[in-house]
Parts: structure tokens; sequence; C-alpha cells
């Protein structure tokens, strides 16, 4: 049988690159708590991505909850049903109320209007993801929020790379969020991001992300949700990779574009004006039958495919929703992401081709 074969495979660096940072790691004795490492890749991060105020953080969810608490948020958050579990997981957290708002069918993102027609007293924001690295209806979000007096922060864990209108996806919003885990686009082991335009919020992430110090006070409760020398250096041994790396995963994504059966599968639509950064392969199948018949066809040759994303979240019962949202539960049991990854050999995406056409 051949090799295990997986939806993403965590790109690695010359094992020497990352040696030679250990080696300054070892001199210093400076493992955490700010390093030169750390601010070194908070540095290129600013300049990769054109982003004034940005703070590498432990993970990708943390910083989510940041966000909540810097803003004050505790009462309702209209929040999408079609993302990983961390977006409504990091509301109920934090003890403020998720509200789901259906999804489009055509980009699987929030939908405006839905999102409208849930707006309460209690409503203080709108948490939205731009799902597979897909662009939001931003504009249309932002007026909403204006009208309403609502922030807007967007989880952003899959958008590394991604620009929209000539801007990295993630300036947009009054907080963006990243992940960087080892199944993301650009990763550092375990790690995340949150940036802001807003000068003043940004200092204040900055204190929540360490206990809320300052100096030897505190200005409010804070948590530890820094990040260490160690995984600053994967960064700084990855950043100077990702366009190589997006390259890689679009030649991929090119074959499934040209080969797949698209008499019975669907996928989403990528805006003209969205550089994508291909963070993932989703396909959506007529039947939820169809989906599973597939991806056993597909375990049966070792290939482990993922449901992103299932469930639908309105639908976890510990969650306590009573909001239906009949498209994103539609979806969600027709999602299946393929394996996409840079050095996925040729022989291998026509292999899984074949087995998917041959099973649909
Ligand atoms: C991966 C992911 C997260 C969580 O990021 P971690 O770094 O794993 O905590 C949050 N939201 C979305 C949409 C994700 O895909």
């Amino acid at each position: 049988m051949s090799e295990k074969i997986f939806v993403t495979k965590s790109y690695l660096p010359p094992q020497e690159e990352y040696i030679a940072y250990l080696n300054g790691i070892w001199e210093r004795h400076h493992l955490t708590n700010q390093g030169p490492l750390v601010l070194e890749l908070e540095q290129k991060l600013r300049q990769y991505l054109g982003l004034e105020h940005l703070h590498f953080s432990s993970n990708g969810t943390i910083v989510l909850q940041m966000a909540l608490k810097a803003l004050r948020i505790t009462g309702e958050v209209i929040t999408t049903p079609f993302s990983y579990c961390a977006t409504s997981h990091a509301i109920a957290w934090e003890n403020a109320t998720p509200i789901f708002a259906d999804i489009r069918k055509e980009d699987l993102c929030i939908d405006p209007d839905c999102i409208e027609a849930l707006i309460t007293p209690k409503t203080q924001a709108i948490l939205a993801t731009h799902v597979y690295g897909i662009p939001c209806q931003i504009e249309r979000i932002e007026a909403i929020a204006k009208q309403h007096g609502l922030y807007v922060i967007y989880d952003a864990a899959h958008t590394f790379g991604v620009q929209y209108k000539g801007k990295s996806l993630l300036s947009y919003g009054d907080v963006s969020t990243c992940s960087f885990h080892a199944t993301k686009v650009f990763h550092t082991v375990e790690g995340g991001m949150i940036t802001t335009p807003n000068a003043e919020l940004s200092e204040q992430l900055k204190l929540y992300r360490s206990f809320g110090h300052v100096g030897d006070d505190y200005f409010d409760i804070g948590i530890n949700a820094k990040n260490s020398e160690f995984h600053a250096a994967m960064g700084l041994c990855n950043l100077p990779k990702v366009d190589e790396i997006i390259a890689g995963r679009r030649r991929v994504t090119e074959s499934y574009d040209q080969h797949l059966n698209w008499e019975k599968l669907t996928k989403p639509t990528i805006p003209a004006d969205v550089e994508w950064n291909h963070a993932y392969y989703p396909v959506f199948f007529e039947t939820e039958a169809d989906l599973l018949k597939v991806r056993d066809a597909l375990a049966a040759q070792n290939i482990f495919v993922r449901r992103y994303f299932y469930p639908s979240l309105n639908t976890l019962s510990f969650l306590h929703a009573h909001q239906s949202c009949p498209v994103s539960e539609y979806m969600a049991v027709r999602a299946l992401s393929l394996p996409l990854y840079p050095d996925l050999p040729d022989h291998d995406v026509e292999r899984i081709i074949s087995i998917i056409n041959e099973n649909l």
C-alpha cells in the first residue's frame, strides 16, 4: 500500500536554517517574553503584510478571545455557523452569546442580509470568518456595523497571503486575527497574531497578551498569550518561503480544477478582486451519501480528507443556539477538503482525481 496522504502536510524548512536560529537562542538564553526573534518576526510580518500594528501570539484562538475582551463584548455577537469551532467557542468562552447568521451559498461566508435580520439592542459585534481565505462581503458588513454601532472582528485564520483590493485581507475590520498553526499556509508550529488599525487598541492588546502587565503594575486582567523564540524561529524560516508555498499549492489546485467532474461537484467562487492563497481545496457534493462514499473510497487507498467545515456550528448542542441556518446546514454536510500542499506529487493528484470521479 502506498504512503498515507493527509489533507495537508506542514512545510518544514531545511533543518540547518532552523538550527542556525537555535544556536543564537543557546547563546542568548532569552527563550520567551518578546525576545529578539519574536521582535524580528513581528517586524518582518508587518512588512510582508503591510500592517502597522500586529502582535505575534500563542495561537489563533486566544487572539479571538483577546479581541472580545479588549472590546468589552459581553452581549450578543452575530457570527458565522460555517467555520472552525474556535470562532464560536471563543465567543462562548468569553461568556458572550453567539448568534448565528446564515451564509451565502456561492462563497460560504456570512450573509449580510441575515446579519441585519438578527440585530437586537444586545448586539455588540459581528465576528465573521473569511472562510477558506475567501473575503466576506466586507463593504456591506462595514456599512451595517456603522449604522448600528457594532464592532467588526474578522477571524482571518485562513487568510495569510490573501490580497483583497490590493491590500492584505488582514487589514480590514476593527480587529483581525490569524492562526499560524502547523496546518495553515504560513505556520510557526503553534501561533497566531492579532492586528487592528487602531493604535490605542493595539497598545491594549499588547498588554492583554502579557498578563496585563505595565512594568511591575497592571492595567487590567490579562492573559498569557505570548509566544516563544522557538516558534518565532520557525516563522522566520518559513516566511521567506510563503510565496513559493502558495505557488506550489496553486499548481495542485489547477489540476483539480481541470480534471474533477464538475457535473457532480461544485466549488466556491473566488471573486476577481481577490488574490487567493489556495488555503484549502473544498468541494461540495450533491448529497452527503455521495460525500461519504468518496471519503471511504479515498480512505481505502490511504488518502485521508477532512470534512471542513462540519458540522454547521449552530447545531452544536452545547452552544444552545436557536437560529436555524439552512444554507450552512445544507453545505456543511456536503463539504470536503481535498489534499493540498506544495509537494503533493502529480501522480498522487491524478490518483485522487480518478478515485473521486470513479465514485461519483
Ligand atoms: C485554525 C483556526 C482557528 C484556530 O487557530 P489555532 O491557532 O489552532 O488556535 C480559528 N479559526 C479558524 C477559522 C481556524 O481555521
